[in-house]
């Protein structure tokens, strides 16, 4: 906003204090001259600090009309005012960007204490699952799914812009606060995987010919893009008809839009990440895959919830 220099309007000599630009920045309050202006008349040219400045109308810090208390005209901000809610404006898009998003994300299991305490612990569920499943098929899948509406949690807490990770302890209703995301979940998860299974079920000729199959890659692939969908809507709903509803997963594409992108990839780091790296290193580091499966899990819920919080605004998520 410029801020004209007064010029005489009608009656009565224009004081002869002026704002012009080169000293606006310098300006300091009528009344506190210890202060520099934040504000200036745009008729008589005094400067006010915020005290001083009378607000008529504010919609927020930023957007307010002032008022000269010695001349009753309107004020304008002052240039070095106007320097500091630029930059500040800029501080805040830096820190709700997609960089901030993921960086605060994978940081997330290291918050304060008891998070990474989270994070081993269901590493050990993890471990003690696949150990098991040489024998005990459902002990391995209660066991990965036992964390998985703390997990979910985790994005409803990152979209409210919380800090670390949820609470555990307040599970009032373990049917309604473990059995029933979870179930919205897994519910989901087949509904990712349904045109493709479908697909290969119903065609004709060898099952095993299916890999080698783009049509039943493609129906993988759209399945696949669905994926971050569901898990927005069950960890935002805990509702397993939410998590099937395909017009949830049309709008909230609609109002994430790019971000949409770094939802799937963090679906795609979560899903095949572990099991790339536990091909890749030697065998005694690669033991603790339970351990970096939990990680890459716990960071992506942080990155989607803080992807949720970056476009609050848009899916109306209230703070
Ligand atoms: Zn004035
Ligand atoms: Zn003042």
């Amino acid at each position: 906003m410029p801020t004209p220099p007064p010029t005489s309007a009608g009656s009565g000599p224009p004081q002869p204090r002026t704002a012009s630009p080169t000293t606006g920045a310098l300006a300091r309050c009528d009344r506190h001259r210890e202060r520099f202006a934040e504000w200036l008349c745009a008729h008589c040219g005094k400067g006010w600090c915020d005290e001083c400045g009378l607000v008529t109308r504010a919609v927020s810090s930023k957007v307010q009309l002032v008022q000269c208390p010695a001349c009753r005209d309107r004020c304008v901000a002052s240039p070095r005012r106007e320097r500091r809610v630029q930059r500040e404006q800029k501080a805040n898009h830096d820190r709700l960007s997609i960089p901030w998003a993921i960086g605060e994300g994978a940081k997330r299991p290291f918050a304060g204490g008891y998070e990474i305490f989270v994070w081993l612990g269901i590493g050990f569920l993890y471990a003690v699952g696949s150990a098991s499943a040489m024998y005990a098929g459902t002990m391995s899948i209660i066991l990965r799914l036992l964390p998985v509406p703390f997990m979910l949690r985790i994005v409803r807490h990152a979209a409210r812009g919380e800090k670390g990770f949820p609470e555990p302890g307040d599970v009032t209703d373990w049917m309604w606060d473990l059995i029933i995301p979870a179930l919205a979940f897994v519910a989901g998860c087949w509904l990712v995987a349904l045109p493709a299974g479908l697909y290969a079920a119903l065609r004709p000729g060898p099952i095993a010919d299916v890999a080698s199959d783009p049509i039943f890659w493609l129906l993988f692939g759209v399945g696949l893009f669905y994926l971050p969908a569901v898990i927005v809507t069950t960890a935002m709903t805990d509702s397993v008809g939410a998590a099937l509803n395909p017009g949830f997963a049309v709008r909230l594409l609609a109002r994430v839009r790019g971000d949409y992108l770094v939802l799937l990839v963090g679906a795609f780091v979560m899903s095949a990440g572990s099991g790339l790296v536990a091909r890749l290193v030697p065998a005694p580091i690669s033991y603790l895959w339970p351990w970096l499966d939990v990680y890459l899990v716990l960071a992506t819920m942080s990155v989607y919830g803080n992807v949720l919080y970056r476009r609050r605004g848009q899916l109306g998520i209230e703070v």
